[in-house]
């Protein structure tokens, strides 16, 4: 008799049941008020008024297919960046892009590395491919370039790197991503995930441009749900070595960006004083949160982009699940970050004033012990 019979319904392939689904942040809160959403490291800015016009401006032609080469954006991305528009693909989020690099590169039993508190659509989107998740150990919440390397095998074929990284908010100065990149064999696809890259401000940083721009085995994706505060229209773009878009462009849905977003995206990118509103926004109240929540007796890893990571102590009263519930009674949504292996502490993303200052008040009567 066959070993192989049939299973008597569909069965999923080898690695999808594995997949524990993507949770994201909560919005809703426990208390009655108002709601403060810090738990999606969404913009307290909100997009440019000139997006909200541009997006509205499309409502009477929803009937017709959007360009679905996206030829405007693109270039208005090549202009704004100093890229070649031809090597830039665009996707319904960046997590869409994150997905077809795996299903283009990885297949199965092929191996995919990305480090222990990587972005976990690193691990869905490998499995979903089929292939073998590697999980390479961090150095004090930051990737580790060596351990990473020490991964590597003849079955790898891509890297993952978020950089900077959420939830750890830590990134890895360009001279070690370009050692990571060195040390790769030429064969490997290392993705440079720069989703919070516009609110770095380090003189050591790089996004990933030059990298991508020298080399056939590098892509860097980024997004338009982050500072351009456009999440809800699902729209995120990579630039790659044109063998690789030729590849993306053979798999990704023909009109993977909707007419909405490419319209917002490119009035978005025309508003570079929202933007810098965003920046400075954040370069004032991301070392305020860090300074004022470190005060509270609590630690606080150093973060370059718009959250940080809070960590409690784990005694009963006073851990990262009972603050998150006294936060949540205030109206106050933080994100709990037990699926990325942070038990201990929570992720909280910087918000308005009102929000960042409502926030620190909350902790510190939490660490006083009052109730909410
Ligand atoms: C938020 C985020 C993204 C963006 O995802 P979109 O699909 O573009 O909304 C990508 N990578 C990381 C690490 C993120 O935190």
């Amino acid at each position: 008799m066959s070993k192989t019979l049939p299973a008597d319904r569909p069965v999923p392939r080898p690695g999808i049941l594995a997949i524990d689904p993507y949770v994201p942040g909560k919005s809703g809160a426990a208390g009655g008020g108002k709601v403060h959403k810090l738990s999606s490291n969404e913009t307290p800015l909100g997009p440019s008024p000139r997006a909200i016009e541009a997006f509205a401006s499309i409502a009477s032609k929803l009937e017709l297919y959007p360009d679905g080469s996206v030829t405007r954006l693109r270039s208005a991305i090549a202009t704004r960046f100093g890229l070649d528009a031809a090597r830039i693909v665009c996707g319904n989020g960046s997590d869409d892009l994150l997905h077809l690099l795996a299903a283009a590169y990885v297949g199965p039993g092929d191996e995919g590395i990305f480090t222990t508190h990587g972005f976990l659509v690193y691990r869905i989107a490998i499995l979903a491919a089929g292939g073998v998740p590697v999980v390479a150990p961090e150095k004090d919440l930051t990737a580790d370039v060596d351990a990473i390397l020490g991964c590597v095998t003849d079955r790898t074929r891509i890297v993952y790197l978020a950089n900077p990284n959420n939830p750890t908010g830590t990134y890895l100065p360009f001279e070690e991503v370009k050692r990571l990149h060195a040390g790769l064999p030429k064969h490997v696809l290392l993705v440079l995930d720069a989703a919070y890259a516009e609110y770095v401000r380090r003189n050591d940083y790089a996004e990933g441009i030059e990298l991508v721009s020298t080399s056939d085995n590098v892509v860097m994706t980024r997004t338009f749900s982050k500072i351009f505060g456009l999440a809800n229209l699902r729209l995120g773009w990579c630039y790659a070595p044109a063998g690789i878009c030729d590849a993306l462009n053979r798999i990704r849905g023909p009109f993977n960006v909707n007419g909405p977003a490419l319209e917002a995206g490119i009035a978005a990118l025309e508003d570079t004083g929202h933007v810098q509103a965003a920046i400075d926004h954040n370069s004032k109240w991301l070392p305020w949160l860090i300074e004022e929540v470190s005060r509270l007796g609590l630690r606080v890893t150093p973060s370059v982009a718009n959250f940080v990571l809070i960590h409690f102590p784990q005694s009963p009263g006073k851990s990262a699940a009972d603050a998150e519930a006294f936060l949540s009674q205030r109206g106050l949504v933080l994100r709990g970050v037990g699926a990325y292996g942070l038990p201990d502490a929570l992720r909280l993303t910087v918000g308005t004033e009102e929000a960042c200052r409502l926030v620190v008040a909350a902790l510190r009567d939490f660490r006083a012990g009052q109730h909410a």
